[in-house]
């Protein structure tokens, strides 16, 4: 059997004396809709930062493709394949929406100079953005920085596309808009985790969901299980 795509065992991640991740363990199998859920400050954003490596897990190990990633630096797993969108969209200001996806593409190593025009159309087609390839950041709506994050992350190709609450503060239309692009990155073949926190849209989307709360894991299951299990509502209502 092949090994899951991404594999987090046992990750610990500590900020001073504070526990943010208590042993968490994840498997996600290529090609899957996994959702990751639970309150604020479960540890949500802190596990992605482990999985992509803008923080080192203290303890525990990650693995990608059965490779252990654990140590690697953030530009070297971009390249095995994971890329994450922030919660916080942080493209450059200075330049235009097509500019900020040249960049991304250098650094995954995918561009060279005579197709990375063509590269950069195609992102800007595949999530809708076309006409606002001109525009720096200040000029774009919400929804079209979240779009534009996304962008910045399949920029890498990746393998696995993390998407950091890339619905937060959207309107409903929105977040089906939204949803329609990642559900059809996955029918193209990419292993998305969705972290969000609506969850019309998560359970709608996730094939399967894992519940974190202060840091532990507390469920798994499929949307129907998750819904359903006390552990859950009750990690929530305590919010
Ligand atoms: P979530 O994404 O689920 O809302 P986070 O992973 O952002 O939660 O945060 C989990 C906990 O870790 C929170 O209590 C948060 O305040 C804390 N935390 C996150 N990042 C840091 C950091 N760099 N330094 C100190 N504490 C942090
Ligand atoms: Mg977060």
């Amino acid at each position: 059997m092949a090994a899951p795509l991404l594999e987090v065992n046992g990750v610990v991640k500590r900020f001073g004396g504070f526990t943010a991740l208590n042993r968490v363990t994840i498997q996600v199998e290529a090609g899957e809709r996994f959702g990751l859920i639970g309150p604020n400050g479960s540890g949500k954003t802190t596990l992605i930062n482990c999985v992509a490596g803008s923080l080192y897990a203290d303890e525990g190990r990650i693995l990608f493709e059965g490779r252990d990633v654990t140590t690697l630096p953030p530009h070297r797993r971009t390249r095995l394949g994971i890329a994450r969108t922030f919660q916080i969209p942080k493209p450059f200001a200075s330049m235009t929406v097509r500019e900020n996806l040249g960049i991304p593409l250098e650094y995954a190593g995918h561009a060279r100079a005579s197709d990375e025009d063509a590269q950069v159309a195609e992102l800007l087609r595949e999530i809708g953005l076309e006409a606002k390839a001109h525009l720096r950041p200040a000029g774009l709506t919400q929804i079209e920085m979240r779009k534009l994050e996304l962008a910045r992350a399949m920029a890498a190709r990746p393998k696995l596309l993390i998407s950091d609450e890339a619905m937060a503060g959207l309107s409903s239309g929105e977040v089906d808009d939204i949803l329609a692009i990642l559900l059809r990155l996955n029918a193209q073949g990419i292993t998305i985790i969705m972290i969000e926190h609506i969850m019309r849209a998560v359970m709608r989307f996730s094939q399967r969901i894992v519940v974190l709360d202060a840091g532990e894991r507390i469920a798994e299951g499929t949307p129907d299980q998750i819904v359903r299990n006390p552990a859950v509502e009750k990690a929530y209502l305590g919010e």
